[in-house]
């Protein structure tokens, strides 16, 4: 079997003769600036009525949306935000930037979604909001996490920069909590380089959006009014161009992985490898990673940094598992003690257990989405390249292992 699979793989960011055109008409208009140009107005509205909700507003990246909304809804210093703890670091450290206390909440090990029956007992006075992530693209179990919100009075941030054109409970995902985020980073399923969007059906929430994103000036101000403190998260028109194509492609590409991702995690399971598990509850699948669980041993002791490493070399666009988020270098020392200055005594950190996370970050990896935009030829080839990185513990009936030992 070739080892290099680079050349197999198919390229990403995808782009067409149409998004060239679309560049080009920005360049030429000279509005590169969302102050002056429509295509920051125009993929809002094209992207709210893609998630059938009320308001959509585009800023600069996700981390950047986690902020806009945790902020819009009242997050701030000493307060606490419940996070699952396997997540990409941003769902816990834009949190950490407003002064607020992130919670991480073990999660689920067949969904990496947070658990929800965990919930609960992470509730305290100080807590707002509850962050579920939409991991993988596979949706958390939204009316439990609604659920228990509403009870405590909280806020439900859906984040969903994994979850682009995934559906379940009957709704698009992002279109489900108070608010919304998406990231339209260069890995993520929708992307222009650098990106994110906040939704909402929230009036409030939609009405401060604009000002939060752009130095506290509400929308048309030439009178440099400044109605709160924020910063500048604003995306050029020529990012917001892009976003056109990445949407009209997108049921086009989910389709692919559809076709492609069965393939791929049966293989995974003839090497060894236990792919997360798909909920009834999901009507359609982000497909954002493809996530496993392996076991090391079986992998001559390889941990995930280890065995994802090796794929690489083969040209295999695999890594670990995120780490706990509270596991990051941020959650200790100096870092957290600058910021427990404005915010409070920090919580233990040191001190929170989330077993799963914790094994996840060890023995999980996942694959990036453009594998399942090739054919089956090229995931089932993948996942055989797995299966090679076995270790032959075993006597085996091939002629190429005769050192094999005895039982
Ligand atoms: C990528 C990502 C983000 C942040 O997105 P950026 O656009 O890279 O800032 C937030 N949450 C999760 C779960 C992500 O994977």
């Amino acid at each position: 079997m070739p080892r290099d699979f680079a050349s197999r793989i198919p390229p990403w960011p995808r782009s067409d003769t149409a998004d060239e055109a679309a560049l080009l008409d920005v360049l030429r208009s000279r509005r590169w600036w969302r102050g002056n140009g429509t295509q920051g107005d125009d993929f809002e509205a094209a992207f709210a009525d893609a998630l059938d909700v009320a308001h959509v507003r585009l800023v600069s990246h996700g981390t950047a949306a986690l902020e806009l909304a945790l902020s819009a809804l009242g997050v701030g210093p000493g307060d606490e935000v419940i996070v699952p703890a396997c997540t990409f670091v941003a769902t816990a450290s834009a949190v950490l930037r407003l002064g607020a206390w992130p919670i991480p909440v073990d999660v689920e090990p067949e969904t990496l979604n947070i658990d929800v029956a965990l919930i609960e007992p992470a509730i305290g006075p100080r807590t707002r909001c509850i962050v579920p992530v939409h991991m993988a693209g596979q949706a958390a179990a939204m009316p439990a996490i609604l659920h228990i919100a509403r009870r405590h009075g909280l806020a439900v941030v859906e984040d969903a920069a994994h979850a682009h054109g995934a559906r379940a409970f009957g709704r698009p995902l992002g279109s489900i909590g108070e608010a919304s985020i998406f990231s339209f980073q260069s890995g993520k399923l929708m992307t222009c380089g650098e990106g994110g969007a906040v939704a909402t059906n929230r009036a409030d929430v939609a009405a401060q959006s604009f000002a939060l994103h752009s130095c506290g000036r509400p929308k048309g101000d030439t009178e440099y009014r400044h109605l709160m403190p924020t910063t500048n998260m604003r995306l050029t028109e020529f990012q917001a161009a892009l976003l056109f194509g990445q949407l009209r492609r997108l049921p086009e590409e989910m389709a692919l992985r559809d076709r492609n991702a069965p393939v791929f995690e049966a293989g995974l399971r003839d090497a060894g490898l236990e792919p997360l598990a798909t909920k009834p509850h999901v009507e359609r699948h982000g497909r954002y990673m493809t996530m496993a669980w392996f076991d090391p041993a079986a992998f001559g002791g390889a941990d995930a940094a280890a065995l994802s490493a090796s794929l690489r070399r083969m040209g295999i666009p695999a890594f670990r598992c995120f780490p706990p988020v509270h596991r990051t270098e941020m959650f200790a020392g100096d870092a957290l003690a600058l910021l427990s200055g404005r915010s409070g005594r920090a919580p233990d950190y040191a001190r929170m257990e989330t077993p799963v996370a914790e094994r996840a970050a060890r023995e999980a990896i996942w694959f990036a989405h453009p594998l399942l935009l090739g054919d089956e030829a090229l995931v089932a080839d993948v996942a055989a390249a797995v299966a090679s990185l076995r270790t032959p513990s075993r006597p085996t009936r091939q002629a190429t292992q005769p050192e094999s030992e005895p039982a």
